[in-house]
């Protein structure tokens, strides 16, 4: 049998290929021939370049459909896939292409100077241009070829993708997914989410990440669903296309944004079956309003890129516990089938219900390692074959999962571990607090100290120090940050991760002169 992960999700095409599988947000539409025929032509390009066995593509484009083909090209061909965020700049991109030496790259024109530039200097052979608007050298070169194509034998372990973690604590690492990580998470979610024939998906996010490229794609695909394909997410465009969507991904950014425009009510949202968030912790706040304002309950899932999905949250509030199991905001839920969930505190022992550890997992969907980073990938697994995520969380009696936090942002004050999460929960329900973000900085005596960022909700005026005073008294006085600042805006990356190592270095530009 062929492990080839797009032969698996070509089973999921329709009957018809004539069907539509993906209509743009600029009116064109695209059938699953297309996807077929598309993905085959750019494969034969790619086979007829003779590369060696797993060779890297890496594609640092705009959105668009072609972007999309020639991931499931690259796929077909037997070779690696290596998504970068358009928005990286040179010194970024000569980082990735230095560390994983591909041998195509694909780029915007505007960009074909230096990436060409820093590619050619790596050792690449061919470095090709994609547009959003169908042109480039790389579409004028796959258009000699077959549109036939028969996808290249794979074995399950075979690397398809490598992806670079967002690297908001350190030096980003490429990891390596298989075609069985990939084909075996998404068959477990499209089982575990309830995909339905009919089912429409409103794809807004971006396709250099897990999200929007895996995590969403594979679905549609594997379901035989069609996209309604959004370049950028504009929540105006977003709600009007929703009338005709049965499911939607976003980041929590999303459906803040979403909630901020009154066009959102239950009416566009009267087709939908399922609302999901992740990639970053959504605000109960938010759970909460979406539910009045739409009569919709987000389900809430956590993953990354070394593992894809881990956990979720019910899509039947039967799944558990004889019909009890609900969604439930703040939670991510709990391990999908097949994943094997452990929270370990320092001893390496499992934590008592509520108790904060360190979240490990083991599963099909876990990576096998980080690009030529062997000792990095041996740190980061424990001896009996758990990955240890970085992230803490605890378990309640249900055993649904939260997360508190990455264990690099954890603050230990005076030798005591301070979260962080448990602090801006507090912070956030003070009157006048919209969000709230607190990190770690160095103190003379107690190591480290909590310094809290503040966004003021519209038209609140927020003052800093009674802030604080009011955290005094709920929480034990080694938790209470030393220092607040009222911010405008948090610093987001494109996946609406807040950057905390951006905040770190703001905290320390600001006058420490702490108690
Ligand atoms: P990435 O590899 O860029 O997808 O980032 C993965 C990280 O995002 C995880 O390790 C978590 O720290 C965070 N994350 C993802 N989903 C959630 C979620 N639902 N709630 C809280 N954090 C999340």
């Amino acid at each position: 049998m062929n492990a080839n992960l797009y032969a698996l999700l070509r089973q999921g095409f329709p009957q018809d290929l004539d069907n539509l599988a993906v209509e743009t947000d600029t009116g064109l539409r695209y059938s699953w021939r297309d996807l077929e025929r598309g993905s085959a032509m750019m494969a034969n390009w790619l086979q007829s370049l003779q590369l060696p066995d797993g060779s890297r593509v890496a594609v640092q484009a705009d959105k668009s459909v072609e972007a999309l083909m020639l991931y499931l090209a690259t796929l077909r061909a037997g070779h690696v896939f290596l998504p970068l965020n358009p928005a990286y700049q040179s010194s970024e991109v000569a980082y990735f292409v230095g560390n994983a030496e591909p041998a195509v790259v694909v780029c915007t024109p505007a960009n074909f100077g230096w990436v060409s530039k820093i590619a050619f200097q790596a050792g690449t052979r061919y470095v090709m241009t994609l547009t959003d608007q169908r042109s480039g050298s790389l579409l004028d070169r796959v258009a000699h070829h077959s549109d036939q194509q028969t996808p290249v034998q794979r074995q399950p372990s075979d690397v398809a993708a490598i992806l670079y973690t967002s690297g908001t604590t350190g030096r980003s690492k490429g990891a390596m997914l298989s075609h069985a990580n990939l084909g075996s998470n998404a068959q477990v979610l499209q089982d575990y989410w309830g995909w339905v024939p009919g089912d429409v998906l409103l794809h807004a996010l971006p396709i250099f990440h897990v999200h929007g490229l895996f995590i969403a794609i594979h679905a549609a695909l594997l379901n035989g669903s069609p996209m309604l394909w959004h370049a950028k997410f504009e929540p105006q465009r977003v709600l009007a296309d929703l009338p005709r969507a049965t499911v939607f991904m976003g980041v929590p950014t999303f459906y803040t944004r979403l909630l901020a425009q009154p066009g959102l009510t239950p009416g566009v949202c009267a087709k939908m079956r399922l609302f999901i968030s992740g990639s970053a912790p959504m605000l109960v706040d938010t759970f909460q309003d979406w539910q009045q304002r739409t009569g919709h309950t987000v389900l809430e899932r956590y993953g990354m890129s070394e593992t894809l999905m881990l956990t979720s949250n019910p899509y039947r509030a039967d799944a558990r516990f004889g019909g009890q199991a609900e969604r439930v905001g703040g939670s991510v839920g709990f391990a999908l089938p097949g994943v094997s969930l452990r929270i370990h505190n320092e001893q390496g022992l499992p934590v008592a219900v509520g108790e904060v550890g360190s979240i490990q997992v083991k599963g099909p969907n876990v990576f096998g390692g980080y690009w030529r980073m062997p000792e990095k990938t041996a740190q980061e697994f424990t001896t009996d074959g758990f990955f240890i995520t970085g992230d803490m969380g605890t378990l309640d009696d249900n055993g649904y999962v939260r997360i508190v936090g990455r264990s690099k942002d954890l603050i230990i004050s005076g030798g005591l571990n301070v979260y962080p999460v448990e602090i801006e929960d507090a912070l956030n329900q003070l009157p006048g607090v919209l969000e709230s973000a607190v990190v770690g900085v160095p103190h003379p005596d107690f190591g480290e100290v909590g310094f809290a960022f503040v966004l003021a909700k519209p038209g609140a005026t927020l003052a800093p120090q009674a802030l604080l005073g009011s955290l005094k008294e709920q929480l034990a006085g080694f938790k209470v940050p030393k220092q607040c600042q009222v911010i405008a805006e948090l610093p987001r990356n494109a996946m609406g991760k807040v950057q905390k190592n951006l905040l770190r270095d703001m905290a320390l530009t600001l006058t420490l002169d702490l108690p």
